[in-house]
């Protein structure tokens, strides 16, 4: 398991709670959509994992809905 810390570039609703995020970062450890990413968020325990959406050499691409806490 790789650990990187990615800057948000990007936020943008797609619908009323489900939001397209992208992120800034080293994605050498991702190798195909599909995958998922295990999100540390400040002030919770349990990492949020995420499907990979979309990545490239820079960037990772994440989708996700407003349910709780973490999102
Ligand atoms: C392998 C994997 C990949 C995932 N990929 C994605 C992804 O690409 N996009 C994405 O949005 N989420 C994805 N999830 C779900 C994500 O990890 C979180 O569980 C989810 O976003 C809720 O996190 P939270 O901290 O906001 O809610 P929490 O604070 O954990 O939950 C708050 C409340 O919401 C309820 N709740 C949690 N999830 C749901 C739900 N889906 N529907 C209805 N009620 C719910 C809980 O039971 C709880 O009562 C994935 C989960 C797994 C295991």
């Amino acid at each position: 398991m790789k650990r990187v810390i990615f800057k948000i570039l990007k936020q943008q609703p797609l619908s009323k709670d489900t939001i397209k995020i992208v992120l800034e970062g080293d994605t050498s450890g991702i190798t195909a959509s599909g995958q998922f990413v295990n999100i540390k968020i400040d002030g919770l325990y349990l990492r949020r994992p995420i499907s990979v959406c979309d990545y490239d050499e820079k960037t990772l691409t994440l989708i996700y809905k407003i349910v709780g806490e973490g999102t």
